[in-house]
């Protein structure tokens, strides 16, 4: 089989690698350089865990995605993974953590309850003002993201069979013919056409701008104290919702820096803006670290960065065939990395065995736990 796929983060890499590893032949189109800066996938790190409030379909996923991984690491000769465990806080109302505790003893990954008032003796480095409810999972942790694109790209340049080309926009794609036209009018064909373009998704494909949205997201990166640094260096990772501000902490793991981000869509902006950020942008998330991190007062301010999610109503990934020819891959909603192997490896698994296109579309949007046959 010849596939093109357009996209270079980490969804269109994964399903390059997974079909270039079983021979098929490959042709990869960015618009930037590999890895693109501009890419959803390109920041430190992104986390990997369990708790999934209600949606107990995507944490069923979790065990095949760290298997995925394990392949991955396996073919790059590197493992870039950090585990931490899991810690989800909730308060005010909130109740994020109670349904995903509850939703994964349904599926035997039971979560434990900390006692609230013990909180600040097991990790002294939270201050946990808000908090009512506190589980803890022992797993779950960091994906080095950018690390993984840059080796993977770096990998499948040296693929047989697998041609990467950056810089290289692609200007239209015809799903039902199986072509694509760059911005230079080059045209490629193949047997399949994976469209993997991240928030630059409508641009390419316009019907679908209508369920998938560009949103803008404000993380900030941390400066701490020597003090602070030593006692997070371990972890863990932190999903709270107690109140307005629902923010999400990772751990500076292995020489990483400490990020803290919200997990609100804003549902605007275009990716192909100028980003920047400002104090407004991070008031909110400011104002929650001042109350929940202990010495707050004494981080600083590193860099903002802004980056987006592509986000669907209902959270849930769009993995779907379009036309005769195509696919359009879409496992964003803010929480698509961690299933960048998996998605890659069993999306190359239905292209190559004609396996079922729906039960496929349903799988990946965390409905059917079972992979499609
Ligand atoms: C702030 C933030 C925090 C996140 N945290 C987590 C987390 O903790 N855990 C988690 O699992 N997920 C997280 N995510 C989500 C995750 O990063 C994304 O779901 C994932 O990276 C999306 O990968 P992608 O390959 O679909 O898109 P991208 O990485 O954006 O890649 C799309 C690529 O397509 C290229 N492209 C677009 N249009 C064209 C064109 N016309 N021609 C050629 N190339 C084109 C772009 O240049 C880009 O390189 C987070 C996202 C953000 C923004």
């Amino acid at each position: 089989m010849k596939a093109i796929v357009v996209g270079g983060g980490i969804m269109g890499l994964s399903v390059a690698w997974a079909l270039g590893r079983d021979g098929h032949e490959v042709a990869l189109f960015d618009q930037g350089p590999l890895p693109n800066p501009l890419a959803s996938s390109m920041d430190e790190h992104r986390l990997i865990r369990h708790p999934y409030g209600d949606q107990v379909g995507y944490a069923r996923l979790i065990d095949d995605a760290y298997a995925a991984w394990d392949l991955l690491w396996a073919d790059l000769g590197q493992r870039f993974y950090a585990a931490t465990g899991t810690l989800a806080l909730t308060g005010n109302g909130a109740d994020w953590a109670e349904r995903s505790a509850a939703a994964l003893a349904t599926i035997g990954k039971p979560m434990i309850e900390l006692p609230v008032a013990g909180l600040r003796q097991r990790f002294p480095q939270i201050e946990a003002k808000g908090v009512e409810r506190a589980f803890w999972i022992e797993s779950g942790g960091v994906l080095f993201a950018q690390d993984i694109v840059a080796a993977l790209a770096h990998h499948l340049a040296r693929q047989p069979g697998v041609r990467l080309h950056p810089h290289t926009p692609v200007r239209s794609v015809d799903l039902e013919q199986g072509r694509i036209t760059t911005e230079a009018g080059a045209v490629h064909a193949a047997d399949v056409v994976v469209v993997a373009a991240g928030a630059w998704v409508g641009r390419l494909l316009p019907d679908l701008g209508r369920r998938l949205v560009p949103s803008r997201q404000v993380v900030i990166y941390f400066d701490l104290p020597d003090e602070a640094r030593s006692a997070w260096n371990k972890g863990p990772m932190i999903i709270e919702k107690t109140g307005d501000v629902g923010l999400y902490l990772v751990p500076p793991m292995e020489g990483r820096g400490l990020k803290v981000g919200d997990h609100e869509f804003s549902r605007l902006g275009d990716p192909v803006a100028e980003r920047t950020a400002s104090e407004d942008d991070i008031r909110p998330l400011l104002d929650r670290c001042r109350s929940l991190l202990r010495g707050f007062d004494r981080w600083r301010t590193d860099r903002l960065k802004v980056c987006f999610y592509t986000v669907t109503e209902d959270e849930r990934f769009i993995v779907e065939k379009q036309g005769a020819c195509g696919w359009v891959m879409s496992a964003c909603s803010g929480h698509g990395f961690k299933f960048g192997a998996l998605m890659g490896r069993e999306l190359a698994h239905t292209l190559a065995s004609g396996r079922d296109a729906a039960a496929h579309a349903r799988w990946a949007a965390g409905l059917d736990a079972a992979t499609p046959t």
